[in-house]
């Protein structure tokens, strides 16, 4: 059987974790305890649950000419991707994450872009093809706008549904929302977006219909622990989450995605992908880490 192949565009970061018992003041120093260094990215992420649940898929996605650049085109191809074309970019670092978490699970995060914020669509001359060879894409909001704009743009042309994780939050135009197939906020990012603050169901659902009115065909606004709200057709329904004990629940939101466009790749119909999706995000939060938390397909079957 052919595999569905899924484009994914978007960001590679290296996250370094630092444990501490409290998170330094301004000024302050503190000694912390281990050190940790993972892959993260959304864009990465991303691409890595997808693969390990099944799908082909290529990245499009810009690091640095360094160690950490090195370090990930080789994860990603020990996961699968195809990464012809992932960039290194002479004059930038590759991204970065700081992040500092306490005992109590706070944490501090400080993000250097580095390549991520330098990808643009110019840099891939076969772009429409690469986009028309897809039967999804999958995008994030960790690289620039002008580039996401680009590509929903012509996969729009080419037919080819675009599935846009508005992460981390911010307004997006008019001009983009109508391009795309599906969009999948969390409750902070499905607030910005629509401008209704979503605190309970009622609430999620009426900032759907107004992300809907936007111009987007179908909206699954993501409610941690809680599942999933589908809106489509006018019509709306919650996908309870699988109840486990979380340890860890950075990168659900990317497992989530990873796993959606899977389900939908399969022609599995829009619920069922996202009761595909929760089952994977839940297994993702039962383990530490962003990537490494993402589970294989035997794992869901
Ligand atoms: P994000 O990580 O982007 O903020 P959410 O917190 O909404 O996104 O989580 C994404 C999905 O992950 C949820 O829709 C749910 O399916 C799953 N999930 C998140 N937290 C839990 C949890 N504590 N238990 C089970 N599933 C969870």
């Amino acid at each position: 059987m052919k595999r569905s192949k899924l484009l994914v565009v978007g960001s590679v970061n290296t996250d370094m974790v630092v444990k501490t018992h409290c998170l330094p003041k301004p000024g302050e120093t503190v000694l912390g305890g281990t050190f940790l260094m993972n892959g993260g990215g959304k864009g990465a992420n991303q691409a890595v649950s997808a693969a390990r649940l099944g799908a082909d898929v290529s990245f499009i996605c810009k690091v640095g000419n360094d160690t950490f650049g090195e370090r990930a085109k080789k994860t990603f191809e020990d996961e699968g991707i195809d990464t012809s074309n992932l960039l290194f970019d002479p004059e930038n670092a590759s991204g970065v994450a700081l992040i500092t978490v306490d005992d109590r699970a706070e944490n501090c995060i400080v993000v250097a872009p580095g390549a991520n914020a330098n990808l643009h669509a110019s840099d891939i001359p076969d772009l429409p093809d690469l986009i028309k060879q897809a039967d999804y894409v999958l995008m994030q909001l960790e690289i620039p706008m002008t580039t996401i704009q680009t590509v929903a743009d012509i996969a729009h042309k080419k037919n080819i549904p675009v599935i846009l994780n508005p992460a981390p939050a911010q307004k997006l135009s008019n001009n983009l929302l109508d391009k795309l197939f599906l969009i999948t906020p969390n409750e902070t990012e499905a607030e910005i977006i629509s401008g209704v603050k979503v605190t309970d169901e009622e609430s999620a659902l009426q900032a759907a219909k107004k992300i809907c009115d936007l111009g987007v065909a179908c909206v699954v606004i993501t409610l941690g622990k809680k599942g999933a709200l589908i809106y489509k057709d006018s019509q709306h329904e919650i996908v309870p989450s699988i109840k486990v004990e979380a340890v860890d629940t950075t990168a659900a939101g990317d497992v989530f995605n990873g796993a959606l466009a899977v389900g939908l790749m399969e022609k599995m119909p829009l619920k069922e992908a996202v009761r595909f999706a929760c089952k994977a995000a839940a297994i993702s939060v039962t383990r530490m880490g962003a990537q490494t938390s993402a589970p294989y397909r035997n794992e869901i079957d």
